[in-house]
């Protein structure tokens, strides 16, 4: 009945799938570690003796921008935040696409550019990563497709999910530098890399670099996203910003747990837990077709000749991220907490050897 009405490009449309949670959770890079305890009694106390839910949150953010902006240095003009950065993502294709106008992504990446790209009446066109060069990106590639494809957003993801390898500095300032486009780093896992792209702010009004606290803050469950860049490029989300985006609870943690020093620590664990799990990752290749990729990021990206690897380690308790079609050979695994990273290695070992 309501079918008809549906826009005819959405019909067939299937939203985000998100697999059902059974076993431990290595599925979706989330952090393995628990709220640190003096942001819970900050939170609690403010429960306790400020709370006022009846009114709607502040809609500019502003403590939160304060609190982010005086972390990297910059003025809060430089900021704003997303119900996520998946709301960025759509705001940012909202703003700039014509329909039927066009975005550059990585294939494969973050499936979201794509989506909110169509969602807003656009289309993706993609440039390879390829296995044989670990994933990694080439500035000649990104801009030989650039001049063939002339897009009005090049999105960029830097660790990239899933692969694991980021941009180096040199190729994303010779994109930057020839790209005439809005270009957006998505740099959801750049805590856990070594780049630092801060700077490049105020040299390209077209840079927009998106972050977010579902990572390496571990708030994911808040959903609290942020994008940096010049103050026009920020005044211009501001304008499809819907109002009153973020609750204010979200604004509040999010500004009680940015910069702490926990979180450095949280990040050098989890930094050596993954180069641990791909050391010993790597005494297993050619098993079985197997083999796992370096990573810059909170996971680790395999390959191997079992389709269902994914299916065989729930089977042990474990849950990552299975692919299908063309990807079904794919898995990726989060980083967890020491004790669970031994088991998949455990479990891993016992799936491949004969
Ligand atoms: N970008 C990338 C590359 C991601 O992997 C994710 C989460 N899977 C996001 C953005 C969205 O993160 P959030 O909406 O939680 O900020």
């Amino acid at each position: 009945m309501i079918e008809r009405y549906i826009r005819e490009d959405l019909r067939n449309w299937e939203n985000y799938q998100v697999q059902p949670v059974t076993g431990r959770k290595m599925d979706a890079n989330e952090s393995p570690f628990p709220l640190d305890q003096s942001v819970r009694e900050r939170l609690s106390a403010w429960i306790l003796e400020k709370e006022d839910l009846r009114l709607y949150p502040d809609t500019d953010n502003t403590v939160l921008r304060e609190a982010i902006a005086a972390y990297y240095g910059l003025s809060p003009e430089n900021v704003t935040c997303g119900v996520g950065s998946d709301q960025l993502i759509d705001y940012l294709t909202k703003l700039f696409l014509e329909p039927g106008e066009t975005i550059l992504v990585p294939s494969p990446s973050f499936s979201m550019y794509q989506t909110a790209a169509e969602i807003n009446h656009g289309k993706a066109v993609s440039f390879p990563l390829e296995p044989e060069n670990d994933f990694q990106f080439s500035a000649e590639m990104i801009l030989k497709s650039l001049k063939e494809v002339r897009p009005k957003i090049l999105f960029l993801c830097s660790p990239n999910n899933p692969t694991g390898q980021g941009l180096k500095r040199e190729d994303l300032l010779s994109i930057l530098s020839k790209a005439g486009c809005v270009v957006v780093l998505d740099e959801a896992y750049g805590e856990f890399a070594e780049n630092e792209t801060l700077d490049l702010i105020s040299r390209f009004p077209n840079l927009v670099s998106l972050r977010t606290f579902s990572k390496a803050y571990g708030l994911a469950g808040l959903r609290v996203g942020y994008a940096l860049a010049d103050p026009e490029m920020i005044r211009a989300i501001d304008r499809v910003r819907a109002p009153y985006n973020l609750n204010t609870f979200s604004q509040i943690a999010a500004s009680c747990v940015i910069g702490r020093a926990e979180y450095k620590e949280h990040i050098r664990t989890i930094i050596s837990e993954r180069d641990r799990m791909y050391k010993a990752l790597g005494a297993l290749k050619g098993i079985k077709g197997f083999h796992c990729y370096p990573s810059q990021a909170n996971y680790l990206f395999m390959q191997s000749d079992l389709p269902d690897l994914g299916a065989r380690l729930l089977e042990k308790g474990l849950l990552v991220r299975a692919y299908s079609g063309k990807m079904s050979a794919y898995a990726r695994v989060s980083v967890s907490d020491p004790e669970t990273n031994t088991l998949f290695l455990e479990a891993i070992k016992e799936i491949l050897l004969p």
